[in-house]
């Protein structure tokens, strides 16, 4: 076999297989070895070409070395076992015959530009890469823009078209975005708006908490919170909100900005604080009323050690007769113009003044030191009483009774502070009125309370707790006894026997007072009718008639005549033998409908009587049109005629009423004769029947009886 001598074509493939077999385990081309080799043949040869060209140019380095690089010999290794491949191998298999000293000078410059054009290849494509990346970022940025900006589209639209209020603030609190409704909210442009600071929003109504929780936010420790929020808005007027802060965060989590949503609560707020303010307050005369002065008072009792309070407890006297004779116009009047003075009263810090209902008022003081404080205030609220009111060209004297308690916080509770403050009250009331008490626990404790009396009141009736005392009825003229006032009394049991005055109102005002009035009046027309039988069989003396009270609820009891007649026909007693006390207070204002019953017993020959004439308001004139046959003098016309001599405006007083009453077909009957004196001074002035301790007290009725038969057979 002849070996054929290797041409120059072989050569080069020599070449190219050993630099392809010492670079490719460390490519990273996903060629074989073989492709590889393929691939690094046309280097092969521009090297080989180089280093034989005539006239040298180093540059085909470069661009071998570049082209490494594009061959994914890209591992700094590839590049010495490279250089030391064309090192050892390129002369040896492409030098051809040139000058062996020219060609390694040549191998080494060719070696060196590989290198620079490998390094600054790599270099580009680095650069290149990260520019890739970075241009995929971008791309992808510009992506998530797009879908941010589709979303922010659509936040933008709520944004801005939202009825809440919407701001954005950075973390320092200063606003960065506030949408159109929150410019409304607060009556400023959007430019005023931004820049403004958050932080600067206080207002004196802030929650405590609202502050801490802002810089809770602000520190990343919560996500949101909700207060109720006041602000100052520019024109001076409060702004109220309900608001929501939330916390805004990054992508990593940091907190970023904070988000206000505010919803404008101003005018709900109002409406509430009207209504709160109606349902604390008297609507006739604006004070504080019952509920609201029971939560102070609570917290007066309530109050810290060392804390104290002081009560007054008023209640006007004989206010039900103004508002019965003048009308409940006018004795609404009367109260206003009473609370306007009450409260001018009370206007110390820690004062209060409050209507509790009807003609009851409070007036609360609350301090480290009360005691006199409170006796400063009652004096004051008595003063203010003093003057008169004037209402329909009619002068009133207001007067009233004060009820004082005072004490330390923490020992007893609303109830019972309230409970001994009309207890007290009650007591200056039964002193004469127009005056005020201090409360003393050991008179409390004794004392009946309206509220025990009332809840025992209905079973009073059907256990028979009731009695009555009969007054005589004595004829000026001959002294003659001609009948008897019935007065009932209740027995009690703990408290023995009670005066109507105790427990008349009550029975008023829980309704009992129509069956308490029916069964006086059964009770009285009996014993009416004894009298009758017993002193018929004396026929000197005439038939002992019987005086009962009615209550102006009577009056409007629908069957108030129908059981007048019944207990009448029932007792066999003329209808001439009753005569029903009526006060003037509940007639005077009465219309036609009130009237109408009064006048079918006055027209069965029952009697009217006008009780305590001249303590309500009444216009003498009026009288013609009420159906009444007799007046009974006020006890206070008497009271005037007590001292020698009696005064000459009462006696004047007296002796007109007695010559109206009289031009009007009416008798006259006077109250609370106490002396001889008194009962000669009426005499003369014309009264025609007589009543008071100095002919007798009110007593069972026997002692009646006998003083009629004293009276007859004396
Ligand atoms: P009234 O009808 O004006 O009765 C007269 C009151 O004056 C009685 O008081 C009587 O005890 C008292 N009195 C009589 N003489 C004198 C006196 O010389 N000096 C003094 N200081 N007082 C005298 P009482 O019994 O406490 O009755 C008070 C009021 O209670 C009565 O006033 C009457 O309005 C009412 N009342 C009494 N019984 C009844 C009743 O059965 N039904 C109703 N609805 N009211 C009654
Ligand atoms: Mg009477
Ligand atoms: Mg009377």
């Amino acid at each position: 076999m002849i070996a054929e001598p290797d041409g120059p074509e072989d050569r080069l493939r020599r070449f190219a297989t050993i630099w392809s077999r010492a670079v490719f385990p460390v490519t990273t081309t996903s060629s074989t070895r073989p492709e590889f080799e393929e691939q690094l043949l046309p280097l092969a040869r521009r090297l080989s070409e180089a280093l034989r060209a005539r006239s040298f140019d180093a540059d085909q380095g470069r661009v071998v070395g570049a082209a490494l690089v594009d061959a994914h010999c890209t591992d700094p290794e590839a590049l010495s076992r490279t250089l030391d491949c064309v090192d050892a191998y390129l002369v040896l298999y492409c030098g051809g015959d040139g000058d062996p000293e020219d060609l390694r000078a040549r191998s080494a410059r060719l070696q060196h530009a590989m290198a620079a054009g490998y390094a600054q290849a790599l270099r580009e494509r680095t650069l290149a890469e990260q520019e890739a990346i970075a241009q995929a970022a971008l791309r992808a940025q510009g992506v998530v823009a797009q879908a941010l900006h589709a979303s922010e589209a659509r936040f933008r639209a709520v944004f801005e078209g939202a009825a809440i209020g919407i701001g954005i603030a950075d973390l320092d609190g200063n606003v960065l975005q506030v949408n159109r409704a929150l410019t409304r909210m607060f009556g400023v442009s959007e430019q005023t708006l931004r820049g403004r600071n958050v932080t600067r929003w206080t207002h004196p109504d802030d929650a405590p908490q609202l502050w801490r929780l802002y810089q809770e936010l602000i520190r990343g420790e919560r996500e949101h919170y909700h207060v109720e929020k006041a602000f100052h808005r520019p024109d001076g007027t409060v702004l109220w909100t309900n608001l929501t802060v939330s916390l805004l965060r990054d992508a990593d989590g940091n907190p970023q900005y904070q988000l206000a949503l505010m919803e404008d609560t101003t005018e709900r707020r109002l409406l509430n604080l009207r209504l709160r303010y109606e349902a604390t307050h008297d609507a006739l005369t604006g004070l504080p009323n019952r509920s609201f002065f029971f939560e102070r008072l609570e917290k007066a009792v309530n109050a810290g050690p060392g804390q104290r309070f002081g009560l007054c407890y008023l209640d006007l006297d004989g206010f039900k007769a103004v508002n019965d004779s003048l009308g409940h116009a006018a004795g609404d009047r009367l109260l206003v113009e009473v609370a306007d003075r009450l409260q001018a009263c009370a206007t110390a810090p820690g004062e209060m003044v409050a209507r509790l209902g009807g003609d009851e008022f409070v007036a609360l003081t609350t301090g480290p030191d009360t005691r006199q404080a409170v006796d400063e205030l009652a004096t004051r609220i008595m003063n203010a009483l003093l003057a008169p009111v004037s209402i329909d060209g009619r002068e009133l004297t207001v007067r009233g009774s004060i009820g004082v308690v005072e004490g330390p916080a923490g020992e007893r509770s609303p109830a019972e502070v309230l409970r001994s403050a009309d207890i007290t009250m009650y007591r200056a009331k039964s002193a004469g009125g127009n005056r005020f008490e201090l409360a003393d626990p050991e008179a409390d404790a004794r004392t009946i309370t309206r509220h025990g009396l009332t809840t025992a009141l209905p079973t009073a009736l059907d256990r028979g707790e009731f009695f009555i005392e009969y007054q005589p009825l004595v004829h000026l003229g001959d002294g003659s006894v001609r009948g008897a006032e019935a007065l009932v009394r209740w027995l009690h049991p703990q408290h023995g026997v009670l005066g109507p005055d105790r427990f008349i109102p009550l029975a008023e005002h829980t309704g009992l007072i129509v069956p308490l009035g029916r069964w006086v009046l059964e009770q009285s027309v009996r014993q009416a009718r004894e009298w009758r039988e017993r002193c018929g069989a004396d026929a000197a003396s005439a038939p002992l008639r019987i005086n009962v009270n009615l209550s102006p609820c009577q009056l409007t009891d629908p069957g108030l005549v129908r059981d007048t007649v019944e207990i009448l026909e029932r007792a066999g007693v003329e209808p001439d033998a009753l005569c029903l006390e009526v006060t003037e207070s509940a007639l005077i204002g009465a219309d036609d409908d009130l009237l109408k019953p009064l006048r079918r017993l006055a027209d069965m020959g029952v009697d009217i009587a006008l009780d305590d004439f001249g303590t309500g308001y009444s216009n003498l004139a009026n009288l013609r049109r009420l159906p009444v046959s007799i007046l009974k003098l006020d006890r206070s016309f008497t009271r005037g005629m007590q001292q020698f001599p009696a005064d000459p405006v009462d006696l004047k007083i007296v002796e007109g009423i007695v010559s109206l009453a009289h031009s009007l077909d009416l008798a006259v009957t006077v109250e609370g004769v106490e002396t001889g004196a008194q009962a000669e001074q009426l005499k003369v002035l014309g009264c025609d029947t007589a009543q008071g301790w100095y002919y007798a007290r009110p007593g069972p009725p026997e002692r009646l009886h006998e003083l009629a038969l004293v009276d007859a057979t004396g």
